[in-house]
């Protein structure tokens, strides 16, 4: 028997975690967070308590309650088994966006995660310049330790420091692999992060086909087309089918992108700003194609840097993408804890400014390509500046002058909060000018889902006998309804045989 559980992605945009069993063997595609559930009871200030995160997430309906999946050290500490083996195989990833990869950093570390080389550094960089997000290497919590007398009435709750390395599976695309009894088939697919596959599977009971996010209006059309092709050639039983702008009737494209703000950079005379998803390489990739055909330097944020770095430092990836000493990238070092980038080094010593910056950013500051709030403004007219959502401080000291752009490379806001919290950055760039009543932002962003005349291209083209909606609003399941006869709508927690 083959089976599918749905422990979140479906009615919803985003949190897939499906439950594959075929014969014993057991492996989830994707554990991802919904955004929606975890909005409908946290926020910035309320979080799953950390000696509780399991339990309290369980009970909310946001992680799946499995036995055996779960990081023993958590697991024992919060009263959810531990000692017990695990029934899953391994996790299948589909691409390292928050929605489908965030809870892994709960899970065991000897559960397999096949996922691509380009995931497997983004979450590296998750890791290393992120908040503790424990992607690759678990760090063990709630382990008691004796004191150096080695009394038991001296047990210490500290946590050991211990680490332990997840067991990590890269794939090459379109190579077929097994795990137990069943054949992955990875298939390159486009969306707005790189390294996103789509997944055939061939189980005991039939083929199925998994979309994960995706559209052909990127830089990666042709894989696309090759995921569709496949699918047709697979006589697939199944088809989970994203949708998560099934309702929307056009989209420009990456190259659109690339010539709008080729167009408005020469359109500027001074500084221009922009503000992209630091993650998504192929958006820096317009960004520094604009830069160089505008005779600008793109001036990127160190976590940026050190994700082209991770890029340009693996042997599959290099030269994909600019490398973060290439001659039109910049790298520009924003204040520190102490602010100590523009004070006297031979008072404040070299050993201060590097303490000034997290370990991991530190060997930026021997990059000769750095730069910081004194060369932009200085220079205003040779620079693209990226700055994120969370620098925008640094406009205090670079004081952009009259002429300057602001270039918005991000989704538009679809609810009321991230409305309030638009109106914050539009406050910023208001006070320093580069926006007025009359004159709004550059808005110029494409989306990383095909709108429904793609999705439509996907479902029929496929093939598919059976077709189930995944990553979509509820009340657009109609569309592929409307582009496919052989439609079952399911809900969170629902089982389906193959
Ligand atoms: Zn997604």
């Amino acid at each position: 028997m083959t089976s599918l559980t749905f422990y979140g992605g479906v009615k919803d945009i985003g949190g897939n975690k499906f439950l594959v069993e075929d014969r014993g063997t057991k492996i989830f595609m994707d554990f991802g967070m919904s955004f929606s559930a975890e909005n409908q009871y946290f926020s910035e200030y309320l979080k799953a308590r950390g000696s509780n995160s399991l339990i309290d997430m369980m009970e909310l309906g946001l992680l799946p309650k499995i036995k055996g999946l779960y990081r023993r050290d958590y697991a024992k500490h919060m009263g959810f088994g531990g000692d017990e083996e695990t029934e899953i195989n391994a996790v299948l990833l589909t691409h390292a966006h928050v929605d489908h990869c965030a809870y892994i950093r709960y899970l065991r570390p000897d559960i397999t995660i096949y996922c691509s080389e380009e995931s497997k550094l983004i979450m590296q960089s998750f890791d290393d310049t992120g908040n503790g997000e424990q992607y690759l290497e678990l760090t063990e919590k709630f382990g008691f330790h004796k004191s150096e007398k080695g009394s038991t009435k001296d047990l210490m709750v500290k946590d050991s420091g211990v680490k332990t390395p997840r067991k990590i599976q890269v794939f090459e695309s379109n190579k077929k692999f097994n795990i137990d009894s069943i054949e992955v088939t990875p298939l390159p697919v486009d969306h707005s992060i790189s390294g996103v596959h789509g997944f055939i599977l061939a189980t005991s009971e039939g083929m199925l086909a998994n979309t994960a996010d995706i559209r052909f209006h990127g830089r990666r059309t042709q894989d696309t087309e090759k995921f569709v092709e496949k699918c047709a050639e697979s006589s697939l039983d199944l088809l989970l089918c994203e949708g998560t702008r099934i309702n929307k009737t056009q989209s420009p494209t990456e190259s659109d992108v690339e010539n709008k703000v080729t167009e408005i950079v020469n359109d500027t005379e001074k500084l221009v700003i922009c503000g992209y998803p630091t993650r998504d390489l192929d958006r820096l990739q317009s960004f520094y194609l604009a830069a160089k055909a505008t005779g600008r330097d793109l001036a990127i944020e160190p976590r940026q840097a050190y994700l082209l770095q991770l890029f340009n430092s693996s042997s599959k990836l290099k030269g994909l993408y600019p490398s973060p000493t290439d001659k039109h990238i910049k790298i520009y070092i924003p204040k520190g804890e102490w602010g100590l980038i523009d004070k006297d080094i031979s008072v404040y010593t070299r050993k201060l400014l590097d303490e000034d910056y997290k370990v991991w950013a530190r060997e930026f500051l021997d990059y000769e390509n750095k730069i910081d709030y004194r060369d932009v403004s200085a220079k205003q007219s040779q620079f693209m500046l990226s700055l994120s959502d969370f620098k925008l401080q640094e406009l205090i000291d670079i004081k952009p002058n009259e002429g300057s752009s602001y270039i918005r490379s991000l989704t538009e806001p679809f609810d009321l909060e991230m409305e309030f919290k638009q109106k914050r950055i539009e406050n910023w760039f208001t006070r320093f000018g580069l926006i007025t009543s009359e004159k709004k932002w550059h808005q110029v962003h494409v989306s990383g889902h095909g709108d429904g005349n793609q999705i439509k291209i996907v479902i029929e083209n496929s093939n598919s006998k059976k077709l189930i909606p995944i990553h979509t609003e509820p009340k657009n399941e109609v569309y592929h309804k409307k582009w496919h006869t052989n439609v079952q709508s399911v809900n969170p927690q629902d089982s389906v045989k193959l």
